[in-house]
């Protein structure tokens, strides 16, 4: 039986025309800024999406507290949505290495009312200083949903009335993207910072890009080597990265396409899933036990997440065969009888 692992769009593998770009990459001292590789995935993704700086890191985590650390002074608040991957899943990094605290605002799907986030922007003494709204787009716990474009400028105009930088977390970009038929740029437009992954539905090994002007490269450069994140000859990496960055936005909508069918096969089954919250790679469904139900889906050789304890999410993915919903379903229907 073959395993279908729908854990995360982080298990996939590098390619072999990766694997091959890995090998013969042309490499230099990154942090003397000799990779020539690593110069070329930079400046690549810098015009791709319409900034004019990126600075390659081995993480989401990172890209995303690199620019907490650019924007932000101890003791602020960063205004984010709830179920915020830069709150929820970097363990603490805010508190420890910014110092700041997070204020969320309600995000049906992700997606926060500018009217609130405007509310939550605080000034009066008595309360701690706003230093930071960020968004998430796709947002990962909302189920992969799609913030849309109009949202984004009406938070932004809230930061720019406030004089408040603004940050995306957009580890899943290009699935918005692709989800609203758009090019990558336009879901960047209008932040200061972007962070992207280049290792989750796109398929490289390891990496992450921070997105952001040329006056904040120097201090971007400077956190990423205080944290540990000064990679010496990341050409190796970066390779990979080049590739995911070039061919591997076009390949999203059929991870989208899986999750659809996936979707509605699992609400056939009686399933609780919410089909207006699947937009994207993601199917979240509502389950009494999901620890249990994710052992038993492992036994039929289905690999799931529980996210939290009546929680689970499949995720579609680029290492997964056209017929991967299909057969799952095929999987766990005698698992619920
Ligand atoms: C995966 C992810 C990140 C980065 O995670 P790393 O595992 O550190 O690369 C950031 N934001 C979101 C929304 C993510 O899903």
């Amino acid at each position: 039986m073959r395993i279908l692992d729908f854990r995360s769009d982080t298990v996939t593998r590098p390619s072999p025309a990766m694997r091959r770009a890995m090998a013969e990459a042309e490499v230099g001292d990154d942090v003397y800024r000799e990779d020539p590789t690593v110069n070329r995935l930079e400046a690549l993704a810098a015009e791709m999406l319409g900034f004019e700086r990126a600075v390659y890191m081995p993480s989401g985590t990172m890209t995303n507290q690199v620019a907490l650390l650019v924007h932000t002074r101890r003791g602020q608040e960063v205004i984010l949505t709830e179920g915020a991957h830069v709150y929820e899943f970097e363990p603490g990094a805010m508190a420890n290495l910014s110092g700041a605290s997070p204020r969320f605002v309600p995000s049906p799907y992700g997606v926060p009312d500018p009217e609130e986030v405007r509310r939550a922007v605080h000034t009066s003494p008595h309360q701690a200083p706003t230093g930071l709204i960020a968004l998430e787009n796709t947002h990962n716990t909302a189920g992969g949903t799609v913030v849309p474009l109009e949202v984004q400028r009406a938070v932004q105009a809230v930061a720019r009335a406030a004089g408040l930088p603004v940050h995306l977390d957009g580890a899943r970009l290009f699935n918005a993207a692709v989800a609203l038929g758009v090019e990558g740029r336009e879901v960047a437009a209008g932040f200061d910072t972007v962070s992207i992954c280049l290792s989750k539905g796109l398929g490289a090994p390891v990496g992450s890009l921070l997105l952001g002007p040329a006056e904040l490269e120097g201090e971007i450069r400077r956190y990423r080597k205080m944290l540990g994140g000064g990679m010496r000859q990341a050409g190796v990496l970066a390779a990979a990265g080049l590739i995911a960055l070039t061919e591997g936005p076009k390949a999203l909508a059929r991870d989208h396409a899986l999750a659809r069918e996936l979707a509605e096969g699992l609400v056939r089954l009686g399933l609780d899933v919410d089909l207006k919250s699947v937009q994207t790679n993601m199917v979240f469904a509502r389950v009494e036990d999901a620890p249990g139900f994710a052992a038993r889906l492992r036994e039929a050789g289905v690999l799931i997440n529980a996210l939290g304890p009546e929680r689970v999410r499949f995720v579609a993915h680029r290492d997964l065969p056209d017929e991967a919903a299909a057969e799952a379903l095929a999987r766990i229907a005698p698992l619920l009888g």
